[in-house]
């Protein structure tokens, strides 16, 4: 096959040069079987609403002459088609992460901004619900990176908070210096998650609770998207829950310098 024809055509190189080529013919495979997966996924995941939206097309159709229905299932259609389109964004993003894993230009970026962008529209979705959203962010951290994809992935968070939670309940963003790494963490009061499922919720598509999931009209990516975008900044999410009460996510990240102020973060002034 290619590798052998490819092998000896660098056998001169060296035994070396060989075992990098076959390691990266083995990885090029996984990155495809990856690619191959994600596709059977997305389609599968399309075909939710564009039946959806075909379904309830037919039944205005059927209901011409009830004004009520038709406005009513337009509204559903609608409300598919918003769906549809979220599910699109999110697989661009997802798909543009998973095939660029080291960050293009990376810049120094302040947390307290990246938590006041990602909670900036979310206060909305929280105040609808009555849920207390609050934030306590530590001034002068920096973390190097992309601002855009960390305030992504902290609203991602938030959002799945606020979505997932009763109303009436409190919702809390901070952030910390912590043994020398950025920590952004959010915790919430909602229904947690059994620590069985504790790994899979970062899996692309996996729902907890299919109709639970579903009633809040995620998509299964938000917390593969967080994943993603931790790993290009050389970070981790990890998620704590005893499954009943609450849980907190957090982020960590490797901390930056501000480049105006080098002493600036790691400084403790008495
Ligand atoms: P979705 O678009 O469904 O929210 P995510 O990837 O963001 O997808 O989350 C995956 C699943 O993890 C959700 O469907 C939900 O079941 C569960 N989940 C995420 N965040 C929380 C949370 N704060 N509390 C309880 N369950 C959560």
């Amino acid at each position: 096959s290619s590798v052998i024809y490819v092998a000896a055509r660098i056998a001169p190189l060296g035994a070396k040069h060989l075992l990098l080529l076959v390691d990266d013919q083995t990885q090029g495979r996984r990155v495809e079987e990856t690619r191959r997966d994600f596709v059977a996924n997305v389609s599968h995941e399309l075909k939710t609403p564009v039946g959806g939206i075909s379904l309830l097309a037919e039944a205005v159709m059927d209901a011409k002459d009830d004004p009520e229905a038709v406005d009513r299932f337009a509204r559903r259609m609608q409300g598919e088609a918003v769906r549809l389109s979220s599910l699109i964004k999110e697989i661009v993003e997802l798909s543009r992460l998973q095939g660029t894993p080291v960050l293009q230009d990376p810049q120094i970026v302040e947390v307290e901004d990246v938590v006041a962008l990602a909670l900036e529209h979310l206060r909305i979705a929280a105040e609808a619900k009555n849920i207390t959203l609050t934030d306590k962010v530590a001034e002068d951290l920096y973390v190097r990176g992309d601002e855009d994809m960390l305030i992504t992935a902290v609203r991602n968070l938030v959002g799945n908070a606020i979505s997932y939670s009763d109303p009436d309940t409190a919702v809390g963003v901070g952030a910390r210096l912590h043994e020398g790494t950025v920590e952004i963490a959010v915790t919430d009061q909602g229904p947690g998650i059994p620590e069985h499922e504790q790994t899979r919720i970062f899996e692309r598509f996996y729902r907890l609770d299919m109709a639970r999931s579903r009633s809040t009209g995620g998509t299964g990516l938000g917390l593969s998207i967080v994943k993603h975008i931790c790993a290009n900044h050389g970070g981790d999410v990890q998620v704590w829950s005893d499954g009943a009460h609450g849980s907190t996510f957090t982020i960590r990240l490797p901390v930056a310098v501000d480049p105006l102020e080098p002493d600036g973060p790691m400084t403790t002034i008495p």
